[in-house]
């Protein structure tokens, strides 16, 4: 891939995703998950149509949480009854903008989900499938960032779903008909994985029995982790499929033939490695003794949400795209946009950098631009650029536009 001559014909910043690399991400994620199984793609990790749709004709169902993601899902060719909508706080709008293009599968996180999501399905006429989310009341052992076994906004408490099931069975046309575990994100280590699925299933057996409905679907989540920003390959998962084939003949005879359905999601595993993102240094400058690089792009248009210390901090690799020999140790990565907090990293040593060379972030094909803070300061996007067996597929540029067409 020759990035200078894309930088030089496309300009900067420029996100360049490969097509190719999501098949094989899918072909190796497929052949590490037990067999059958459903996998879905979480749309959050990269909305982008000619991206997403890679994952959606290999097979993929989706996994949406907003409005605007049942656009991006549908506009990637997802079909409606292959949409899963999710998420804490799903708004009136976002079941209008569901139900109105076909939705009917939806995570349930709380009673009042259930209620309102049942509420808008028999205004549509139809049933709405639901999976009960489920937050395991046990934190998994040698898990990085968790979103379950503490308090959490995810799900209904495991220990809640035992001791009211009733209040989690159906509500008006919304009908529980599976479970919904997701328990951590970006693991690298097989074993922790694994560790996770066990105890998913574990709580799903018990919860099911509580519950005491036919469940068709366990979707035990995900997790699969993938180097964010910086340089190396995806895991090899696929010691997993062996050993969860193995738990799942226990835990669930009937899940070869389908009952249940057993799922699981990924974005990171799926898109991370897809994309890179291709920067023009503006400037280098000293400081007190220290080194600064300044990009032409920053938080705005990757890691917005760990430039806000919301996730723990990447630390982006910058490959030089002409390589001229040299390091220069402390050095700090400044975007273009006036807060402090627009610093990509401190304290790296780089390669000896001047205005006007590229560098190019590997690893940002999942939660890059779309994880960025586009509105803030009002710089233009990044164009995206995407490429299929080595030629140029797509060439596009998010807008943010302001609409004033209600007053
Ligand atoms: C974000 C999210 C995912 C995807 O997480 P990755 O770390 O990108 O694989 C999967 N499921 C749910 C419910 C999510 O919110």
């Amino acid at each position: 891939m020759d990035l200078a001559r894309l930088a030089r014909e496309h300009g900067t910043p420029l996100y360049v995703y490969d097509r190719d690399d999501l098949r094989r991400a899918h072909s190796d994620l497929r052949s590490a998950l037990p067999d059958p199984s459903r996998i879905y793609f979480s749309v959050k990790a990269n909305p982008h149509p000619h991206v997403a749709s890679v994952l959606a004709e290999a097979g993929c169902h989706a996994e949406i949480a907003s409005a605007g993601e049942v656009g991006a899902a549908l506009a990637a060719g997802f079909p409606a009854d292959r949409v899963l909508m999710t998420g804490p706080g799903k708004s009136p709008e976002d079941l209008r903008k569901a139900f109105g293009n076909g939705v009917r599968r939806f995570s349930v996180d709380s009673p009042t989900d259930l209620a309102r999501i049942g509420a808008h399905a028999a205004r549509a006429g139809v049933e709405a499938d639901c999976l009960l989310r489920v937050n395991a009341d046990e934190p998994v052992p040698g898990m990085g960032l968790s979103m379950t076994g503490t308090a959490s906004v995810f799900g209904a408490d495991a220990s809640w779903v035992l001791a009211r099931p009733e209040l989690f069975r159906r509500s008006g046309a919304a009908v529980v008909r599976g479970l919904h575990l997701y328990m951590g994100t970006n693991i690298e280590d097989g074993e922790v994985l694994f560790r996770q699925f066990e105890t998913s299933l574990r709580l799903a057996g018990l919860v099911g029995s509580a519950l005491g409905v036919p469940l068709a679907e366990l979707d035990l989540g995900g997790g699969f982790g993938m180097p964010y920003a910086r340089s190396g390959e995806r895991p090899d998962f696929t010691g997993l499929r062996p050993r969860l084939e193995k738990v799942l003949d226990h835990a669930v005879p009937g899940w070869q033939a389908g009952d249940p359905l057993v799922s699981f999601e990924s974005g990171r595993y799926l898109a991370g490695g897809c994309g890179r993102l291709v920067n023009r240094v503006l400037d280098v400058k000293e400081s007190k003794g220290r080194t600064f690089v300044v990009l032409d792009s920053g938080i705005n248009h990757l890691g917005g949400m760990s430039g806000l210390r919301r996730i723990p901090r990447i630390v982006p690799d910058l490959l030089p795209v002409e390589h001229r020999g040299g390091e220069v140790a402390d050095c700090t990565v400044a975007g273009p946009l006036c807060t402090p907090l627009d610093t990509w990293c401190q304290g790296v040593t780089l390669p000896e950098l001047r205005p006007g060379d590229l560098v190019a972030v590997p690893n940002v094909g999942a939660y890059g631009l779309t994880a960025g803070l586009l509105a803030f300061l009002g710089h233009p996007a990044p164009k995206e650029l995407v490429l299929d067996a080595g030629s140029v597929v797509s060439l596009s540029e998010v807008a943010i536009n302001r609409d004033f067409s209600d007053t």
